[in-house]
């Protein structure tokens, strides 16, 4: 019989997991996960991911075990483990989901699809929630990711025949040689993971678009179930269909406040169909963590850098309360709202002048959450280099006033501003002397959002503009009308785009 050899990758359960059982039917499994040093040299690659992938493992080994078998982790490049295994083994099938990921995965997974195209080894993929491999026509991939999503999650295997093959131990947590952020990281492992979910749906997610872009109370509100999805303890599908599950029992009951408590579980399907969406970009185009999706703006910030404005915002000391308050939230906690990480892009983008390429690992190793295919196609919408997007520069004090008004979130964050009167604490620059340790604003936001606009206009004019605008949207842009984002009775599959040609400041 050959042994099949499940990869275990950015999916780290037993149940749906159609890799898994499709080996179990075939014959005697070896579940393996690669702890590959090269990908955790990557720039985007941090310590709270591998925390989080760590726990995740535990517990998946536990699981296993539980079945009468264990996870056998292996350290090294992925093809001297593959070929260890074929020396030892013989010929074996591989198994795995699909990945989209960052650069550095792509190129090896083209390096394994050779390599097993050269032993004669069949490697079988599966697709990864809703996301379309070779996808010909944009235009239905709608249809595709709901085929998938609807259809019957697969349950974990109550019986899988272990092929036997001795284990290293599991890399230490604090063994890796990367960036350390000294702050929480969230726990990783399935049974958070539905515990967050059953929680959210069955009271958290009353308070979810009220709460959505406060930076204070959505870390309750949210479902806090990115971190989950990205590593595949949980499935889009089994989230997807749980939530749906809620809504019918909502919508079937008297209560109140059952209506209004549905749609915002409708909000919360409608995200998780942009996920699905954004990866699926990244899918398609795996260049867009490198280059502007719209090649007219491919090297419009090329001048204008300034280390000191990186260095502040990257630290947390622009001088912009709310800003601050962010970073050093995201620094201690690994997660943020969306608004506030827009906010966060949209600064350091418009009023700082920084290239997305640059901000965007910075937030990668930040975020226990990093999903490469939402995080590029998030960067380039938020810094305005899609073409297909409205530009969203925000007001960095307007933000912080409208989302933050009593300056809670920042005097938590913000020591500094503890004392501040409520009527400085958006404005610290108003004071007649700046709070002790507090740094001056580095830029007048409202002068340096004027420049941003004058030398962005340039860039939107013309034919071929349009054309290449038109052929971004072709490829990758949202099929969707914008009435579904406004009205997520339904969740919406995908979130509204529009080619969308001028300025919108
Ligand atoms: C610049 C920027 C970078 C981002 N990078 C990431 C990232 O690396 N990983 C990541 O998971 N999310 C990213 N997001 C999207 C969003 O901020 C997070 O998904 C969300 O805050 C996670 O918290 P939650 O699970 O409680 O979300 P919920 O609001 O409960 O949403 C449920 C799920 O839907 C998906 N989702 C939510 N919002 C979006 C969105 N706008 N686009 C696509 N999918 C969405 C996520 O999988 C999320 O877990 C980014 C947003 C911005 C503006």
């Amino acid at each position: 019989m050959i042994p099949q050899v499940v990869w275990f990758k950015r999916d780290l359960r037993l149940h749906d997991h159609a890799p898994l059982t499709a080996a179990a039917a075939r014959g005697a499994v070896l579940p393996l996960y690669v702890f590959e040093p090269q990908l955790w040299q990557q720039a985007d690659a941090s310590f709270r991911h591998w925390a989080f992938i760590r726990e995740s493992l535990q517990e998946l080994d536990s699981s296993l075990r539980g079945l009468g078998g264990e996870l056998i982790v292996r350290r090294g490049s992925i093809i001297s483990v593959l070929a260890q295994l074929h020396r030892d083994l013989g010929r074996f099938d591989l198994h795995s989901h699909e990945e989209t990921g960052n650069g550095w995965s792509y190129a090896r997974d083209r390096e394994v699809t050779r390599w097993c195209r050269e032993q004669g080894i069949e490697w079988i993929e599966s697709p990864t929630n809703g996301v379309v491999r070779r996808l010909r026509e944009r235009d239905g991939w709608s249809a595709a990711r709901n085929v998938v999503m609807t259809a019957t999650p697969l349950p974990a295997p109550s019986m899988i025949l272990f092929a036997k093959v001795a284990s290293d131990p599991l890399p230490d947590v604090d063994a890796a040689p990367f960036y350390r952020p000294d702050g929480h990281v969230q726990r990783g492992g399935r049974r958070d993971g539905l515990r967050a979910l059953k929680s959210f749906l069955a009271s958290r997610s009353l308070g979810y678009m009220r709460s959505i872009s406060k930076p204070g109370i959505s870390a309750r509100h949210c479902s806090r179930l990115s971190a989950h999805l990205a590593y595949g303890t949980l499935s889009a599908r089994e989230v997807d269909q749980a939530a749906a599950l809620r809504m019918q029992e909502l919508d079937a009951s008297n209560d109140p406040s059952s209506t209004y408590w549905s749609r915002q579980i409708a909000a919360f399907r409608a995200r998780l169909a942009w996920r699905c969406h954004f990866v699926q970009k990244l899918e398609q185009q795996p260049q867009i963590e490198f280059r502007c999706m719209h090649p007219a703006f491919e090297s419009m910030r090329d001048t204008g850098w300034r280390d000191d404005f990186f260095e502040a915002w990257r630290q947390g000391h622009t001088g912009f309360p709310l800003i601050d308050a962010c970073m050093r939230s995201l620094q201690a906690n690994g997660w943020i709202t969306f608004r506030m990480r827009a906010l966060l892009v949209s600064f350091a983008s418009y009023q700082l002048w920084l290239d997305w390429r640059r901000t965007g690992p910075v937030l990668a190793r930040l975020f226990t959450d990093y999903e490469p295919g939402i995080h590029y196609s998030q960067l380039q919408m938020q810094s305005g280099v899609t073409g297909i997007n409205a530009v969203r520069l925000y007001n960095p004090v307007k933000q912080s006033r409208e989302h933050d008004p009593e300056g809670r979130f920042i005097r938590r964050y913000v020591p500094e501003l503890a004392t501040v009167p409520d009527e400085f604490i958006h404005e610290p620059w108003q004071l007649a002397s700046l709070p002790s340790g507090y740094p001056a604003r580095i830029v007048d936001h409202e002068q340096a959002a004027r420049e941003a606009r004058a030398r962005m206009r340039p860039y939107w004019h013309g034919d071929s503009f349009r054309e290449q605008a038109k052929a971004v949207f072709q490829k990758l842009g949202s099929r969707n009308r914008r009435t579904e984002q406004r009205k997520p009775r339904k969740a919406a599959s995908e979130p509204p785009e529009a080619p969308q040609l001028d300025l919108e400041f």
